[in-house]
């Protein structure tokens, strides 16, 4: 250490920092001889509407405009209270909708968190419980597949303090990327490589996928046969988890289909509904098909096959199709899809919703930071679950999960940009707002002496000298989230 050096002490990694330089996280830097955060504190205001402007902290007599009267303090750029022994770096508070209120602003450190991930497609990804790997490293595993998604879950403690110090590191940085929306290429062990990006179609093996797909075969009988009616003698949807049979199928029962000898090689289910008539891959619908006569047996003329016969076969998103005629030996021959058909193709495609990642962050906010909140932490958990305490994440709404503990989830493209940080110890630093009213806040043992309004906040600043940066709230898929409010007691506007 040299004499010039001087300790930040915001995380357990205590850095010895050299003038000008940055602590290993890049989030604190000495300044002549002082610790400063090194991003500005993020605040959030509907008066806003773009760009935002910079506001120096610890201006007593600063001229400058005043800030909006809406303006929401978050935790961005507000700094951590490690190891949590002191009130919270901002504990602010406002009018909303005529009632006082109090939100206490952090930056929490989290060991205990993860990125759960759905993938909008049905191609197959891996096996389900299949390590996923970036840069080699383990960083996660393939987990349920749900209604035309793929479910990933990332990171976690043990991944990121229980294996080796390259694992961590590897599945901090994945996981820090994919929170601030950046692009991150994974392989799945028996799998595919995907980039994922929140926000955007997945890349399944080079490919960027395009539709996710209207529903299972069943389900796409279900919405269409009517429409096939009259057009074709047989329908077949080829689906990795369902595939429909139209002249089996209930709802082709109901219209009237007449049987057409067709047969199946899969496990039957219930009438028209056929499970593994494939493995799971990149071809139709989610299998590995690339030819999709390969499901079908023999037809029986005793129950319905005839030359002539008109087929149609499709995948769950339209992408794909042919259709066939039954000649003299009742083999299906290939013929070009007629014009009526091509329609009902095309509406297929149009009820398939665009293919897309979404990045959720999940973390335990149930640990020490609450001490900066409140003298008596389990005091905090109760008001978050009980719904006095409304907990958001960089002005975001977020899911706590019942149960113990203050487990949440955000979608994290709902935050402002950059909003995710990391320690190298290794954790993920994430903002969090806590607000209620100001006599609850005072009720649950809250640090009364530390509340400040947003103007007295900005003259005098915080703990380590930083600045401020009043923005419009991020318009997530082209809707503002609203401001945070106290559930079941004051919404914000
Ligand atoms: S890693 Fe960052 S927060 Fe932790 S001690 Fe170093 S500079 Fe401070």
């Amino acid at each position: 250490m040299t004499p010039e050096k001087i300790r930040c002490d915001a995380c357990p990694v205590m850095c010895y920092i050299a003038p000008g330089q940055t602590g290993a996280c890049d989030r604190y830097a000495n300044a002549d001889g002082r610790i400063v955060r090194t991003d500005p504190v993020v605040m959030l205001s509907h008066a806003i509407e773009s760009g935002g402007r910079v506001v120096p902290f610890a201006l007593r007599d600063w001229d400058g405009d005043p800030l909006p009267a809406d303006t929401f303090v978050t935790g961005i750029g507000s700094g951590t209270t490690y190891p949590d022994y002191k009130p919270a770096p901002f504990i602010v508070s406002s009018q909303i909708e005529g009632a006082d209120m109090v939100t206490v602003v952090t930056e929490a450190i989290f060991s205990y968190c993860g990125v759960k991930v759905k993938i909008d497609t049905d191609r197959f990804l891996g096996p389900e419980g299949a390590t996923i790997r970036v840069g080699g490293e383990p960083v996660g595993h393939v987990t349920t597949a749900e209604y035309g998604s793929q479910m990933l879950s990332l990171g976690g403690v043990h991944h990121l303090t229980g294996g080796s110090k390259a694992e961590g590191r590897v599945t901090c940085a994945s996981m820090l990327a994919l929170c601030n929306g950046e692009a991150v290429e994974m392989t799945i062990d028996g799998g595919s490589t995907v980039v994922v990006q929140a926000g955007r179609p997945p890349v399944v093996d080079g490919r960027p996928e395009r539709r996710m797909r209207v529903g299972c075969g069943s389900a796409t009988i279900g919405m269409f046969a009517s429409q096939w009616r009259g057009l074709v003698d047989e329908v077949v949807v080829v689906d990795d988890h369902i595939t429909g049979v139209v002249s089996e199928h209930q709802a082709g029962k109901v219209l009237g289909w007449e049987p057409t000898g067709i047969r199946i090689r899969g496990h039957r289910s219930t009438p028209g509904r056929y499970f593994r008539v494939s493995e799971p891959g990149l071809g139709w619908g989610g299998t590995k098909l690339t030819d999709p006569l390969e499901i079908l047996a023999p037809w029986e003329a005793r129950k319905g096959a005839r030359p002539g016969l008109t087929l149609l076969m499709v995948s769950t998103t339209g992408e794909e199709f042919a259709y066939y005629v039954l000649d003299d030996a009742l083999v299906p021959q290939p013929a070009p899809l007629p014009d009526s058909l091509r329609a009902t193709v095309a509406l297929i495609d149009e009820n398939c919703e665009p293919s897309l990642c979404t990045v959720l962050f999940m973390g335990g906010a149930g640990g020490s930071l609450r001490a900066g909140v409140t003298k008596n932490p389990v005091r905090l958990t109760r008001s978050v679950q009980g719904g006095v305490t409304r907990l958001t994440a960089g002005g975001a709404e977020t899911y706590v999960w019942p149960g113990g503990g203050i487990t949440f989830m955000v979608d994290v493209t709902t935050l402002p940009k950059g909003a995710f940080g990391y320690v190298p110890t290794p954790a993920l630093v994430a903002p969090l707002e806590f607000t209620l009213p100001r006599a609850d806040y005072i009720a649950l043992g809250g640090h009364e002496e530390a509340i400040r309004d947003v103007p007295r906040m900005v003259a005098e600043g915080g703990e380590y000298p930083t600045s401020g940066r009043v923005e419009p709230w991020p318009d997530a898929a082209g809707a503002s989230p609203r401001t945070p409010g106290v559930l079941g007691k004051v919404q914000g506007p």
